[in-house]
């Protein structure tokens, strides 16, 4: 058993979590307790893992247990969909709930944070998503968080997958998206402004799966990966002049929503990013 620093946790603290299966290489407690000190909150944030097919039950326990919400990672996000009495409207388009929220009457509202949370990555990179064509590769579901928000944002927005019908019912997400095939990649990096990697390529090392002198300095690039913090997709993108950012910023934005949905105030940005541990950063 771990040892921890000395906490003032009582019958009084609030408690918030992460379920997912597994949970147990989560950074959202970090993240998150980071910000209950910052604040000075009397708040505790952990790991719940919860096996899969469970994530229905383990939801609607939330408010008997008097558990303030919880983040939801794999595989539960569809589960905390429906076991939730409300969904806002982007967690009600993807079918999916990242922040699960207990209201005062008791009852489960579902949002999605990630995609809000890569668009604020994206604006503090200086991209204007109105003005941007965007390519997202991959069409999970942080893709399809990604092109809802990218739409909404009124991006030209471009997916590419390599599963037709996945790209397609991504596109779908967003006003005027084209969807695309993987076999089609080159002249799609040449058309775009933007490239958001939203598959695990790079997780383990793999190369980008195009030709990576395709790449200029007008492109910025976007991995969601942030294990490990330099992908050979960033590397090579750095390597020829374009302006590159791993997935830290899109994890930390999420985050920074969810405190928010929960808590009720504004978040403590910084405080949380230096909770990501600087080999990730
Ligand atoms: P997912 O739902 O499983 O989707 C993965 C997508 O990547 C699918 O479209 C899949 O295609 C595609 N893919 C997987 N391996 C591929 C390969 N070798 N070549 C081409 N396409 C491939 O997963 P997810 O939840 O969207 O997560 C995707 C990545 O996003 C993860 O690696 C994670 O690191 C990152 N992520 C980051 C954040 C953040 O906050 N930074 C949040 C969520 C996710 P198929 O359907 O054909 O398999």
């Amino acid at each position: 058993m771990s040892k921890l620093s000395p906490r003032n946790i009582t019958a009084h603290t609030r408690v918030a979590g992460v379920i997912g299966d597994p949970v147990a290489h989560s950074l959202s407690p970090a993240i998150h307790n980071a910000a209950y000190r910052a604040l000075g909150l009397d708040w505790v944030y952990v790991g719940l893992p919860v096996p899969a097919g469970r994530g229905h039950e383990a939801i609607r326990a939330l408010p008997a247990l008097g558990i303030a919400g919880v983040n939801v990672t794999m595989p539960h996000k569809s589960d905390a969909a429906d076991a939730c009495d409300a969904l806002t409207g982007d967690a009600a388009a993807l079918g999916a709930v990242n922040t699960v929220v207990v209201r005062p009457d008791g009852s489960l509202l579902g949002d999605s944070t990630d995609g809000a949370g890569f668009l604020g990555s994206l604006s503090r990179l200086g991209v204007d998503p109105a003005a941007a064509r965007i390519l997202v590769l991959g069409a999970g579901g942080a893709a399809r968080a990604i092109v809802l928000s990218l739409g909404r944002a009124r991006a030209r927005v471009m997916v590419a997958a390599r599963r037709e019908g996945a790209a397609a019912a991504a596109a779908e997400l967003a006003t005027g998206a084209e969807a695309h095939d993987w076999s089609d990649l080159a002249t799609l990096v040449a058309r775009c402004d933007v490239i958001v990697n939203a598959t695990p390529i790079g997780m383990g090392g793999e190369p980008p799966p195009f030709d990576p002198a395709l790449i200029g300095p007008r492109h910025v690039v976007v991995d969601t990966v942030y294990h490990p913090a330099e992908t050979p997709l960033l590397a090579v993108a750095r390597a020829r002049g374009a302006t590159a950012e791993n997935g830290v910023g899109m994890l930390v934005g999420q985050a920074a929503l969810a405190f928010t949905l929960l808590t009720g105030l504004d978040a403590p940005l910084e405080a949380m990013r230096r909770a990501v541990d600087p080999g990730v950063i």
